[in-house]
């Protein structure tokens, strides 16, 4: 059996565990990131996450825990998913808006840095089965959970996916083939900044009217204040009050929708609605087998979101690209894990 180590490094934590081959995760470890720490220490911290699975890891074997034998060197890589643009061939960070100040960081050489340094915060990386030139890939977190999805997610079984993640952001991802689409600078698969609406609100971006403008979570709930603040009767109001804003969040106005509240259910046909024309787009560019919708807001589930998004999207494609199915994904709070760890599979 063949192992290797997912870190996912997010703005808040890094979340590092053992994947097996066939997508199993034992030996998790979460660490808070500490973002203003700057980027060595922060690889510092990934190493020491590393360092910590890998005892882990070794104890699993030895008693048998997980399959394996502890001699073997058969944790084969370290696959690092990190936000932003990230340069996956040369291991940079080129920019990443999670991380202030950070441009063209070579992550990658330094946790390779910091694992081969003997100031390990453990002090027991000698005991260690993991060689200095252990490989480690990096490459954008969504693009790894594009990855993740493909291999043992809603994505097994199909060649060209495409992959959205509805969270703060609206991430995606693109694979053609069964390899993730890069571009011609590693830019591709931005597809939260697919405009629909020439002249809709304002994204994080500059531009108006992208995707994410109206299915990123704070954009969620700024549109529902808007609709609030139409007089509309919801039971939102009598619970939160239209002012206080940090009460209102993406789940409780699904589950305002799922008890529904009219408002709360607009709400979601328009997310779907606008989810929809962006897939359509997408489709007839791309035209993949299946769109894979993941990240917190995708689990306001079917009859909210995605009937909506399949009726707009059927509505407005042509016949044979409108044959992609659009399906939730699958692997949950474990996709950064998995897919990170699939970098280093897949190579
Ligand atoms: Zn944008």
């Amino acid at each position: 059996m063949k192992y290797s180590i997912g870190i996912d490094l997010g703005g808040t934590d890094i979340k590092a565990g053992l994947v097996s081959a066939t997508g199993d995760i034992s030996c998790r470890l979460v660490l808070p990131t500490l973002v203003d720490a700057g980027p060595k220490a922060i690889a510092a911290r990934i190493a020491k996450a590393v360092r910590h699975v890998l005892v882990q890891a070794e104890q699993a074997l030895m008693t048998g825990a997980i399959a394996g034998s502890p001699n073997d060197t058969n944790i084969i890589g370290i696959g690092l998913g990190a936000p932003g643009l990230i340069i996956a061939e040369t291991g940079i960070v080129h920019f990443s808006p999670n991380f202030p100040g950070w441009f063209d960081i070579p992550l990658v050489d330094y946790v390779t840095t910091a694992l081969a340094s003997r100031d390990s915060e453990e002090g027991r990386h000698k005991a260690l089965p993991l060689h200095p030139e252990i490989p480690i890939f990096m490459d954008n977190d969504v693009n790894a959970m594009t990855l993740g999805e493909l291999h043992h997610g809603a994505g097994v079984g199909y060649r060209n996916i495409v992959a959205l993640t509805l969270g703060t952001g609206v991430g995606g991802g693109v694979v053609i083939d069964r390899q993730v689409y890069h571009g011609s600078r590693n830019t591709a698969g931005e597809l939260g900044h697919t405009v629909v609406a020439p002249n809709g609100r304002y994204c994080g971006c500059g531009n108006q009217g992208c995707l994410e403008a109206y299915a990123g979570a704070k954009n969620i709930v700024e549109r529902t204040q808007q609709k609030m603040e139409t007089g509309l009767t919801t039971i939102l109001a009598a619970e939160s009050g239209v002012k206080e804003k940090s009460v209102l969040t993406p789940r409780r106005i699904a589950e305002a929708a799922q008890a529904g509240d009219r408002l709360a259910m607009e709400i979601f046909a328009e997310t779907g609605q606008y989810i929809g024309i962006a897939l359509t787009s997408i489709a007839h560019i791309l035209n993949p087998q299946i769109a894979i919708i993941g990240g917190g807001i995708a689990a306001a589930g079917e009859k909210l979101l995605f009937e909506p998004i399949r009726a707009e999207f059927v509505k407005r494609t042509m016949d044979i690209p409108a044959h992609m199915e659009i399906v939730q994904a699958a692997l949950g709070n474990d996709a950064g894990i998995v897919g990170a760890a699939m970098l280093a599979f897949r190579s």
